[in-house]
């Protein structure tokens, strides 16, 4: 059943049209070779920055193309059946604009957001440290001021893009004063003392490189700390709810294509004279996929749609992320199922899917923290 949207625009419906054929001819066929080879593919995100795919939801007056949230993560999603590694890293990239977007001076925006959308530059945002995971507002790496600069010292943990990245987001302690004494810097990837530790070996995700930055002595004009010293935390949690709405929407992607390539696969596949969709077992199943796939959809949709409207929806993108990714977990392990054996083997893409649909329920807040962001919301009333 091929995935019916309503878009707001033509320009819309155009820009799904453009995202699908580039994800068809540029992505899908290199996604399983290059994630064997954990090779990350810097040159296909100079193609996405070519076609406008790399600052969606930013104003067009610094370079952004003007979108509604609801139109770029269906963007991100599209992006995400073919190659996870892709979607992700346009999610990353445009979390990593949003501090300077949201919380920049008119001055500071004029001056680095056009060049951060517009297509040659890639970004990466550092809040996790080796100590400080779901704990983020206890993180250790100090920013002491200096004269016109900050003096940076610390590790930063899991960066997604370390090592490629052409500028960080960086969260940095400026005061003891607990999540209160952090502040947002927007550090260039070449200064001094900046080093990227090797990758770490994953189970999936795997061209995507994810490692520590250890920061050594690096000095960072102080003119580019986005808003106000010890602002930092809170910027940090607002730009991961739109963040986790991009994971949503990675998730809905390759939970579509794990479900596409099962029912493929099960009409197919015959077994005691019929093809195996026709085995109740089997079809139940499948509904089961397309139903949990559809409601996901619905769900990053709608808190999208309220981000859009200008309303609050911190819980509802941690709802989406929540019942997205978990959808995405059951949804591919399913396919390896409905794919016997040989889903099990490397010959079809449904393994990979599943070890990829794993890291989903875990990063930008594990889905017990989502929990409790939703939990909290409830409380409050
Ligand atoms: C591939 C990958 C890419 C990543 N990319 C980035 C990135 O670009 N930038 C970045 O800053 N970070 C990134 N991360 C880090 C990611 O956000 C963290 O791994 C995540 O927030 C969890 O932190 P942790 O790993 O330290 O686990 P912990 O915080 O140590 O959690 C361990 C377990 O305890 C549970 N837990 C912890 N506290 C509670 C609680 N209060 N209630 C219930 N359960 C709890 C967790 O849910 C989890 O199951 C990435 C991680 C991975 C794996």
């Amino acid at each position: 059943m091929p995935v019916e949207r309503a878009l707001p625009t033509a320009e819309a419906a155009e820009l799904l049209e453009l995202t699908r054929d580039l994800a068809a001819r540029e992505l899908a066929p290199r996604a399983a070779e290059m994630e064997a080879a954990s090779e990350f593919p810097r040159e296909l995100f100079r193609v996405l920055g070519k076609a406008g795919l790399l600052g969606l939801p930013y104003p067009e007056e610094y370079g952004g193309g003007g979108q509604p949230y609801e139109v770029y993560l269906q963007v991100v999603e599209e992006l995400a059946s073919a190659w996870l590694t892709v979607a992700e890293g346009v999610s990353v990239h445009t979390l990593s604009c949003f501090p300077l977007a949201a919380y920049g001076t008119e001055e500071q925006k004029a001056r680095w957001l056009p060049d951060m959308l517009g297509g040659d530059l890639l970004g990466a945002y550092c809040l996790s440290e080796p100590e400080s995971g779901s704990d983020a507002g206890s993180l250790t790496t100090r920013a002491v001021r200096d004269g016109d600069d900050y003096v940076v010292n610390g590790t930063k943990a899991w960066v997604t893009h370390a090592g490629v990245a052409d500028f960080y987001n960086l969260m940095a302690r400026t005061s003891d004063d607990g999540p209160r004494g952090i502040s947002t810097l927007l550090v260039p990837a070449d200064l001094a003392g900046l080093e990227s530790q090797p990758p770490e070996r994953k189970m999936g995700l795997k061209s995507s490189p994810t490692a520590q930055i250890v920061f050594a002595g690096v000095r960072v004009q102080a003119e580019r700390r986005l808003g106000a010293e010890g602002e930092g935390f809170a910027i940090a949690l607002s730009a991961l709810d739109g963040g986790r709405l991009g994971i949503a929407a990675c998730a809905v992607g390759l939970a579509q294509a794990a479900l596409d390539a099962a029912v493929d696969y099960a009409r197919g596949r015959r077994q005691f004279g019929s093809a195996i969709i026709d085995f109740q077992g089997v079809s139940f199943l499948l509904a089961d996929m397309a139903t949990g796939v559809a409601a996901a959809r619905a769900l990053y949709l709608d808190a999208a749609r309220r981000r859009d409207a200008g309303r609050p929806y911190g819980p509802q993108a941690a709802m989406a992320k929540l019942f997205a990714t978990d959808t995405a977990m059951k949804v591919t392990t399913d396919a390896v199922q409905v794919f016997g054996g040989y889903g099990y083997t490397t010959d079809y893409p449904v393994e990979r899917y599943m070890r990829e649909a794993k890291v989903l329920q875990i990063f930008e807040g594990t889905n017990q923290i989502q929990r409790l962001v939703i939990g909290r919301a409830l409380a409050k009333g």
